[in-house]
């Protein structure tokens, strides 16, 4: 069979696109290979318009919040289940100085339909501590990210579309016309490989960040919210009496190890928030594709027009991917321009560094 696209890697951002590009009417294939815990299988699923201690709206958030509810939603009417879960953030305030920079933050034109409230006090929460209130966002929510992507995967394999096992570099050939693996030809390849994207060839030249993090499961006793909390980590519940609480950040031992440390840290983190006793039901650990410069990586190989890579989401990509899989798709086709931010052109001067590089060597 000749594809349009094999597209390696189904986590979100290979999922994401590969659907985009299905839905477009290319003949696609996935080929994944299947792992436990992966950024987007561990990954809390959030989506939070307002970014960091510095309360700056994140980045692209008109554009990125309205494709990403209408992608979760078309998926939701697809299978049948709720996938997406709308829901206020109450982002509390660790102390007046934060107070005063999101009343400094909170003139700037733009942040209309995202805040519904400010409090300078404590909103008086059972059980919630917020001795110097916080901001009721509006716009968030989170996706059950490891249940939508087994929906896709089930999908993928009952049509033939999904081969569940890793791919294997030696036996790639780039052709006049696409590439060829094994027995299979393409167009075009597309590497969604994650953080595996450092061992990749023809673009470990990229200047992704592996990061871990972790989370944890929990279930307090007695304490029930609707809303998302996030003061240091965030506080999502999910399902029932359990919480996410989420997510530490290393990139200097990036490994898929749950740690004592990591655990230490979110409990700590979670008491700041609710003094409650809980129970850790579950604790998992994943490597983000994060970026120097906290954009996402995508286009075509400098030299092999055959090849291109979509990655890089970092700690957004429930957010971004929605919106950057159509302007990827969108470009691939020649309809437009992909987007300066996330044009790995950007980098192509790292690229030539690292061919002189390799012919100095040889
Ligand atoms: C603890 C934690 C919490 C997070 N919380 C959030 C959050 O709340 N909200 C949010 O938006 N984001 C969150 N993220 C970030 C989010 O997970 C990432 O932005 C996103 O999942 C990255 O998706 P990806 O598809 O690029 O990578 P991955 O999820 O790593 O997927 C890559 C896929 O490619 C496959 N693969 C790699 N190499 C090969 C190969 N050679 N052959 C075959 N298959 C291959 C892997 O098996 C995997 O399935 C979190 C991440 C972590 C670690």
């Amino acid at each position: 069979m000749n594809y349009d696209f094999i597209v390696v890697g189904h986590g979100l951002a290979g999922a994401v696109l590969s659907y985009t590009l299905r839905k477009r009417g290319y003949q696609v294939l996935v080929i994944d290979e299947p792992r436990k815990d992966t950024a987007s299988k561990v990954a809390a699923g959030l989506v939070n318009p307002v970014a960091g201690k510095r309360f700056a709206k994140a980045w692209l958030a008109d554009a990125f919040i309205p494709a990403a509810d209408a992608f979760y939603t078309e998926l939701e009417q697809r299978y049948g289940q709720q996938l997406y879960f709308r829901k206020p953030i109450y982002k509390i305030f660790s102390s007046v100085g934060e107070q005063n920079t999101w009343m400094a933050k909170s003139a700037d034109e733009g942040w209309q339909g995202y805040i519904s409230a400010t409090h300078t006090q404590s909103i008086n929460q059972p059980d919630v501590q917020d001795p110097f209130g916080g901001i009721m966002i509006n716009k968030g929510g989170y996706l059950k990210v490891e249940e939508t992507l087994r929906l896709l995967e089930n999908e993928l394999l009952e049509q033939g579309m999904l081969l569940p096992e890793r791919f294997e570099m030696e036996h790639l050939y780039l052709t006049e016309t696409g590439v060829q693996y094994k027995n299979i030809t393409a167009k075009k390849l597309v590497f969604c490989e994650g953080y595996q994207v450092v061992r990749n060839p023809y673009f470990k030249w990229l200047p992704l960040q592996p990061t871990k993090g972790e989370v944890l499961d929990v279930e307090p006793d007695n304490f029930k919210s609707d809303c998302i909390y996030n003061k240091a980590v965030y506080v999502v519940p999910v399902e029932g009496s359990r919480f996410k609480i989420g997510a530490t950040y290393d990139w200097r031992q990036p490994n898929e190890e749950p740690s004592e440390a990591g655990k230490d840290e979110l409990s700590e983190r979670f008491s700041q928030i609710t003094q409650k006793s809980f129970k850790v039901i579950n604790h998992r650990a994943g490597i983000r594709p994060a970026v120097r410069d906290r954009h996402p990586l995508a286009g075509t190989h400098p030299e092999y027009s055959q090849l291109s890579v979509f990655n890089g989401m970092g700690s957004k990509g429930v957010l971004m991917a929605p919106y950057l899989a159509d302007n990827f798709a969108d470009a691939l086709a020649g309809k437009t321009e992909l987007l300066p931010e996330i044009h790995i052109s950007r980098y192509f001067s790292l690229y030539y560094d690292y061919i002189k590089h390799q012919n100095h060597q040889t």
